[in-house]
């Protein structure tokens, strides 16, 4: 097992409040050591942290690996690679695959390919309803016995309040959270874009605030009345966020997730009619992403995942109404992220972004993560905060380049990225 002392980094760990200037030893495996100074001992390579942040591996909660089923979009291996190139160690997978993964032997299947064929860590958010079909709650004891960490039917999001009732009921009495994309599809009625003023100009359909806000509202309102920890995933909206913030204000289990994408861009950026900036649920107005940022600042949203979700290039080549909604996002998100806090009056800290990244959606998701203590599996990312670069999506891991930041300067990227003491990541 290789043995690494990192030198002169700042060490950042929100799970103890820690931001010192230090070295860091990896041994067998694991953190060895944190101190102000360690002297190398000849047997161990010494990287140079100066300027950099010496942080717990990064946490994406939402993350679509294409596995089983759409290997032509991104693979397991790929989306590994990927994820450990934005300084991510530990991912959530969602379920719509091909077949879903809605069964023990399925969610098994991909934990143990995943522990063979992926650099980063791999766990799975497993369906909510048999086929991802919204009729009939899973055997959730089952899925939580073969290793699921929460459920969701993601972008097949149950359309009836009762069968969403016994969902969440079940899921509550084993303690798995239940993680909703917010949609009424009678509102969203196939809409491509935000339904507004630029939808009206560009002459697409639109998808209305309201088919998000409807579904969050009857979410908390059914996890007030079961007792289920509810996450959301990809708020989008003003009235969302100050949704999530009334319920948390009553004491209702819910937690929330913004995207890079949606801290950063609006629906003009559909203009273009440029499928790289189609998603669901879609870019809306500066007034939301503005309540979105702060959110965030505020600490009602709760942390930043990605929602990465690879399309071939000939599936996003198709008319703006006709090509599949997402965007990559796992090798960008940091960039995004810390160029986004640049922005703004009063950033955040390095340890709030370095909390929002890595040790609190580690803790949402209940993952052995986002956290640099000694004698614990070695998950660290070093990141550069100061390197300013730009995306070219042909450089990217991902099997697939459908990014809206094509050709953006973002800011900060990870240079080295251990898993389990190994560096299966640095930096070219
Ligand atoms: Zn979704
Ligand atoms: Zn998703």
């Amino acid at each position: 097992m290789n043995r690494y002392l990192l030198k002169h980094g700042r060490i950042l760990d929100p799970a103890q409040g820690l931001d010192m200037q230090g070295d860091v030893r990896i041994s067998d495996g694991r953190i060895a050591a944190i101190a102000p100074s360690l002297t190398p001992d000849g047997g161990e390579t010494v990287l140079d942290c100066a300027d950099c942040w010496i942080a717990p591996g990064l946490v994406d909660i939402h993350v679509h690996l294409r596995e089983p089923g759409q290997s032509h979009k991104e693979t397991l291996q790929t989306g590994g690679a990927a994820a450990v190139a934005g300084g991510f160690t530990s991912v959530c997978c969602m379920p719509n695959t091909q077949p879903p993964l809605d069964s023990p032997t399925l969610v098994r299947e991909i934990l143990t390919r995943a522990a063979h064929e992926s650099p980063c860590r791999v766990y799975v958010v497993a369906a909510l309803t048999q086929g991802m079909r919204g009729e009939a709650p899973c055997d959730y004891h089952a899925l939580q016995r073969a290793g699921a960490v929460a459920c969701s039917d993601d972008a097949f999001p149950v359309q009836s309040a009762e069968v969403m009732r016994r969902a969440m009921a079940g899921c509550a009495a084993y303690g798995l959270p239940v993680v909703t994309h917010c949609e009424d599809k009678t509102l969203s009625d196939g809409g491509s874009m935000h339904a507004g003023a630029v939808s009206a100009r560009l002459g697409l359909k639109g998808a209305p605030a309201s088919a998000e806000t409807v579904q969050i509202a009857r979410n908390a309102l059914l996890a007030q009345q079961t007792n289920c920890r509810l996450h959301i995933q990809h708020l989008s909206t003003a009235i969302g966020v100050a949704l999530v913030r009334f319920f948390k204000a009553q004491g209702v289990p819910i937690t929330a997730e913004v995207s890079p994408h949606h801290l950063l861009l609006t629906d003009e950026a559909c203009a273009a009619f440029d499928a790289d900036a189609k998603m669901n649920p879609p870019l809306r107005t500066e007034t939301d992403r503005a309540a979105l940022t702060q959110g965030v600042l505020e600490g009602v949203i709760d942390c930043i995942a990605t929602d990465h979700a690879p399309h071939a290039p000939f599936e996003k080549a198709q008319p703006f109404g006709a090509a599949p909604f997402g965007v990559v996002g796992l090798e960008t998100a940091l960039g995004c992220v810390l160029h986004w806090n640049s922005t703004l009056p009063q950033p955040l800290t390095p340890l709030q972004l370095v909390h929002l990244m890595s040790t609190a959606p580690a803790r949402l998701m209940g993952l052995p993560a986002g956290a640099l203590a000694i004698g614990a599996p070695a998950d660290v990312t070093v990141i550069d905060p100061h390197l300013r670069w730009r995306v070219n999506p042909d450089a990217l891991h991902s099997k697939s380049r459908n990014t809206p930041f094509k050709d953006w300067e973002l800011l900060g990227k990870a240079r080295y990225t251990f898993v389990g003491g190994v560096r299966v990541y640095t930096a070219s």
